[in-house]
């Protein structure tokens, strides 16, 4: 049995208008019932296209469904992680054990927020703050697109859209109110839950 083309929309764990007054029901709209749900057709599109080359064993268009699994894959495993970093009840610091390890890591957290903001600033689609197995430590990704700016390996713990789609709406051309308000809905407990669910993977 084959398991391509199974992919489905996760639900929202809030309601759409949840977030206001930081992210508007029609932004979760759109985002999440139009946006979202393109990427996930995208990829079962894709997966069901190389299926079907498999076995013709026609491959002339097997590359370009490849990069199609890469960008909608990245952009439905981004979101499912976007909707479920925010909370109507987030908010605050993070705590704890992620506490410790971001000081370790940046220095302290107003070093990893300037950073993080930074990224989000710059990118052409996401930031996030991953746990890089490899050298065992947090780090900041600016990504474009959903894919460009991966470092192979790492896990992403929180991430942030800043597709014009995810703020323009409300936000108009000020990506940076945008990024202050994401700060008021984050959920760092279920970051903290990824943060351990990765790092005992791994360490
Ligand atoms: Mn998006």
């Amino acid at each position: 049995m084959a398991h391509h083309g199974h992919h489905e929309l996760p639900e929202l764990p809030y309601d759409y208008d949840a977030l206001e007054p930081h992210i508007s029901e029609q932004v979760v709209r759109w985002h999440h019932d139009t946006h979202h749900q393109g990427y996930v057709d995208g990829l079962n599109s894709a997966e069901e296209t190389l299926a079907e080359n498999r076995e013709s064993g026609d491959y002339s268009g097997s590359a370009a469904a490849i990069r199609s699994v890469t960008h909608n894959g990245s952009g439905h495993y981004l979101h499912h992680l976007f909707w479920e970093n925010m909370s109507p009840d987030g908010g605050g610091e993070p705590t704890g054990e992620l506490r410790d390890r971001i000081e370790e890591d940046f220095g302290s957290y107003e070093a990893w927020k300037g950073e993080f903001k930074a990224a989000a600033s710059a990118a052409g689609g996401w930031s996030l703050l991953v746990y890089d197995p490899v050298d065992k430590k947090l780090r900041n990704l600016v990504v474009d697109k959903h894919d460009q700016g991966a470092l192979w390996g790492a896990h992403p713990i929180l991430a942030l859209d800043v597709w014009e789609h995810s703020y323009y709406h409300g936000y108009g051309p000020a990506r940076g109110e945008f990024i202050d308000a994401f700060f008021e809905v984050v959920d760092w407990s279920h970051v903290a839950d990824e943060y351990a669910k990765t790092t005992s993977n791994h360490e």
